[in-house]
C-alpha cells in the first residue's frame, strides 16, 4: 500500500488544450457562471430497483439522478460534478455482488456508473471503508476520476505536519472557464474532502492500527491555505458531514456548521446525515440562508441520499485582484421525484437507459443472488411496529446472532453466563420514507429477504456485561421515545431527534419502558441533568429481577459496540469476540438450518400501561396489510400524513 500514500498535492490536468505560453489573465472584471453538482450518500442505489421487495422505485436511484446531471450540464457552460462519499455499501448490489469473496472480479459497478457519468473527483464516506483498506483502495484504482481525503491518516504524525494520508489531501482541478461573452480562460479549482473522524471507531475491525482521522474543522483549517498557495483559484470542500447545530467541537461529526466558517472556502458539499439542504427543516437555525442556500455565507447544498436528489450550486464569478473570485451563488437541492408543489406535472426524471445497460451484468448477478432461497417461513416478519413493541423481524435477527456465539466461542464461553442479543430494526421509515420497512411475507424466503431484515455489512461483536451496563444500554434505546403525559390527548411517540435504528432490543430479558418518565440521555448520549429514575421497569432474566451485578454474555454488532448516537463506546475489556462475521450470513444461515420458521413474538419488552395516555406514531401505509396485528394492539388508523406515512393512535 505504500505506493499511495501522498503527502503532497496531486494535479490533474483535463480538458486543457491552451499552451501556458499564450496565456494571458482575463481583463479585471469579466465575470462567469459556475456550477457545481452534487452526489451524497448514495449507497449503491445505481439502479432505480429496490433488491429487497424485488421492484422498482421511482423516487430514486443514481440513474435517475444521471437524467438530472445532463440535463444541469445542458443548461451551463462550466459545469463540475463531485460525490460526496458513501457510494461503495448500501444494497445488495455492493453489499453482495461485487464482492471478491462471491466471485466478482469485474470493474466495481459502482465506479463504471461513476466513470460514465464522468465525475470531477470524488471524497471518501464512513462508508467506503466497510470492506477494509485493501478492497477500497483496489476499487479506487478502478476510478477515472480523482479521490481524495484529508483527514483519513495512515500515519498520525506528532505534529500535522508529519501525517500521511490515504489518499491526496486535496486535488487541483486544471478547467478552461468560459466566461460570458464566450472566452475561455485557465481556472483552478482546489477540491478537499473531509471525512467524520469516528469512522477509524466505527470500522475498528478494519482500521484498528491501520487508519486515524484528524478533526474536520481543524483539518480545513490547515489544508485550505495550502490549496490557495498551490494556486488554487476556488476552494470546494467535499465534506462528509451535515449540519449540527449544537457547539462546534474537535472531533465533532456532523462539523458543516463550523466548517463553513473556515476562511477561504467558496463552497461546501455536505452530507452524511442524509438530509436535504436548503430544505425548510433548517428555518431559524443560526447561520442559515435559506433562500441562497448558504451556512455562514458559504454555498453549500446537501442532496440526501441514495439518488434522491441532485445537489446544485451556482457560483457567479468575477475576475478581480489577479483571480476568480465568487460574487454571489444560488444552491438549490433538485428531487428525483418532485412534489406537486415543485413542478407539474409531478413525474420522476426517467432513468438513463445507456447507464443502466453498462450496469445490466451487475444487476442481473444482483438478481440471481438475492434470489437464492433459504427456506420458508410460515409466519410473516415485517418492522411496522418494531418501536412499538416486540416484533419477529427484530427476534429473528437477535437468534441468529444469540446462536452463532457458541459456535464462535466454544471453549472460551463461560458456561454459566447466560448469552443475550441485542440489534435494533433498521428499517424503521423515517429518511428512507414510507415504504422504508422490512417486510418478509409468509412462504418461501430469499436471500434478498435477509437482506431486507438486516440491511448493513455489520459484523458480530460478542460482550460480557453486568445487569447496571445492560439497565444503561436499555436506557440508552429508550431515548428515541418523547416522554409522555399521563392525559388522552394523542401525543407524538418518536423523539424525531434520536433514529428508529437507535432503538435496541435485547433478546434474553424482559422488561417494560416507561414513557412518563424522562430519558435518561440524550441523542448524543449525554445524561440527561433532570435525574429521575429512568425509564426501564422490571427487568427481569429468566422472571428474575436483574441485578446490578449480575453478568452476561451479549451478542451484539460492531457499530453498536464502538458507540455513536446515544450510546458509549464498550471498553476494550468487555469485547469477548469482534470478527469479520457478517450478521446478515448468521440470519441467512438460521433460516436455513431452522425452516420451515414459524417465528411467534416472544415477550421481550412493553410500554409500561398508562391507563387514559394515547400516543401517536407513524409506520409504512404496509402495515394495513396485517390487520390482525393492527386489531391486537388495539390501533385506530388516522389516514396518511402529507408524506405518505400511515398515522396510527394507540392506547398506552
Ligand atoms: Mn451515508
Ligand atoms: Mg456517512
Amino acid at each position: 500500500m505504500s505506493g499511495l500514500h501522498h503527502r503532497k498535492q496531486y494535479v490533474v490536468t483535463l480538458n486543457d488544450p491552451i499552451d501556458r505560453e499564450v496565456r494571458v489573465p482575463p481583463p479585471e472584471g469579466k465575470c462567469a457562471e459556475l456550477r457545481i453538482l452534487e452526489t451524497t450518500d448514495v449507497h449503491a442505489n445505481l439502479l432505480a430497483y429496490d433488491y429487497h421487495a424485488d421492484r422498482e422505485v421511482q423516487t430514486y436511484g443514481l440513474t435517475r439522478i444521471a437524467t438530472l446531471i445532463h440535463r444541469a450540464r445542458r443548461e451551463r457552460d462550466n459545469v463540475l460534478l463531485f460525490d460526496n462519499g458513501d457510494y461503495l455499501q448500501g444494497t445488495p448490489l455492493s453489499d453482495l455482488t461485487a464482492q471478491p469473496a462471491n466471485g466478482w472480479e469485474a470493474e466495481h459497478p459502482v465506479i463504471t456508473a461513476m466513470n460514465a457519468l464522468r465525475y470531477d473527483a470524488a471524497g471518501l464516506g464512513n462508508h467506503e471503508f466497510n470492506f477494509g483498506l485493501p478492497r477500497l483502495l483496489e476499487v479506487i484504482s478502478q476510478a477515472d476520476f480523482p479521490v481524495t481525503c484529508a483527514n483519513a491518516l495512515t500515519h498520525l504524525g506528532v505534529t500535522p505536519d508529519q501525517d500521511v494520508s490515504l489518499m491526496p489531501p486535496y486535488v487541483l482541478l486544471k478547467r478552461m472557464l468560459v466566461d460570458q461573452s464566450g472566452a475561455s480562460h485557465p481556472l483552478t479549482i482546489g477540491v478537499l474532502s473531509l471525512v467524520p473522524p469516528q469512522t477509524a471507531v466505527w470500522d475498528q475491525f478494519h482500521l484498528a492500527d491501520r487508519l486515524w482521522l484528524r478533526g474536520i474543522e481543524e483539518t480545513a483549517r490547515r489544508v485550505i491555505p495550502q490549496i490557495r498557495a498551490a494556486g488554487a483559484d476556488l476552494v470546494i470542500a467535499l465534506a462528509h458531514a451535515g449540519i449540527d447545530s449544537s457547539p462546534a467541537t474537535a472531533m465533532m461529526e456532523n462539523a458543516a456548521l463550523p466548517l463553513a466558517q473556515v476562511p477561504g472556502l467558496d463552497a461546501m458539499l455536505a452530507g452524511h446525515s442524509h438530509q436535504v439542504f436548503p430544505n425548510q427543516q433548517f428555518e431559524n437555525m443560526p447561520g442559515v440562508d435559506l433562500e441562497s442556500g448558504t451556512l455562514h455565507g458559504t454555498p453549500t447544498v446537501m442532496a440526501g441520499f441514495r439518488g434522491s436528489h441532485l445537489g446544485v450550486i451556482d457560483l457567479s464569478l468575477q475576475f478581480f485582484d489577479g483571480r476568480w473570485r465568487v460574487t454571489s451563488s444560488h444552491s438549490e437541492a433538485r428531487p428525483v421525484q418532485p412534489t406537486q408543489a415543485d413542478a407539474c406535472p409531478a413525474c420522476p426524471a426517467c432513468e438513463d437507459t445507456s447507464l443502466s445497460q453498462k450496469l445490466a451484468p451487475a444487476h442481473r448477478a444482483t438478481m440471481q443472488l438475492t434470489q437464492q432461497p433459504l427456506g420458508r417461513s410460515e409466519t410473516p416478519l415485517h418492522s411496522y411496529l418494531a418501536l412499538i413493541g416486540q416484533s419477529n423481524s427484530v427476534q429473528i435477527v437477535t437468534r441468529a446472532q444469540a446462536a452463532a456465539v457458541r459456535d464462535l466461542l466454544g471453549d472460551r464461553l463461560d458456561p454459566d453466563l447466560p448469552v443475550l442479543s441485542a440489534s435494533a430494526s433498521f428499517k424503521v421509515g423515517e429518511r428512507g420514507g414510507p415504504n422504508y420497512y422490512s417486510d418478509v411475507p409468509a412462504g418461501p424466503v430469499f436471500l434478498r429477504h435477509a437482506a431486507d431484515l438486516y440491511p448493513f455489512p455489520n459484523t458480530l461483536c460478542v460482550l460480557q456485561a453486568d445487569g447496571a451496563q445492560l439497565r444503561d444500554w436499555l436506557e440508552r434505546a429508550a431515548t428515541v421515545f418523547n416522554t409522555i403525559h399521563c392525559e388522552p390527548n394523542d401525543q407524538p411517540l418518536r423523539n424525531a431527534d434520536v433514529p428508529g435504528h437507535a432503538f435496541d432490543v435485547i433478546d434474553g430479558l424482559t422488561y417494560q419502558i416507561d414513557l412518563s418518565q424522562p430519558a435518561r440521555y440524550d441523542a448524543n448520549g449525554n445524561a440527561n441533568t433532570t435525574g429521575g429514575p429512568g425509564r426501564i421497569r422490571a427487568l427481569c432474566h429468566r422472571g428474575q429481577p436483574v441485578r446490578d451485578a449480575d453478568r452476561f454474555v451479549i451478542a451484539t454488532n460492531n457499530y453498536r459496540v464502538f458507540g455513536g448516537g446515544p450510546y458509549k463506546a464498550a471498553s476494550p475489556d468487555q469485547i469477548l469476540f469482534a470478527g469479520n462475521v457478517p450478521i446478515i450470513d448468521l440470519i441467512a444461515d438460521h433460516i436455513r438450518t431452522s425452516s420451515p420458521m414459524s417465528v411467534a413474538t416472544a415477550p421481550i419488552w412493553q410500554f409500561a400501561p398508562h391507563p387514559g395516555a394515547r400516543v401517536v406514531f407513524d409506520t409504512g401505509p404496509g402495515l394495513r396489510a396485517y390487520g390482525g396485528d393492527i386489531a391486537a394492539r388495539s390501533l385506530f388508523d388516522l389516514g396518511d400524513t402529507d408524506a405518505g406515512f400511515a398515522r396510527f393512535s394507540m392506547p398506552l
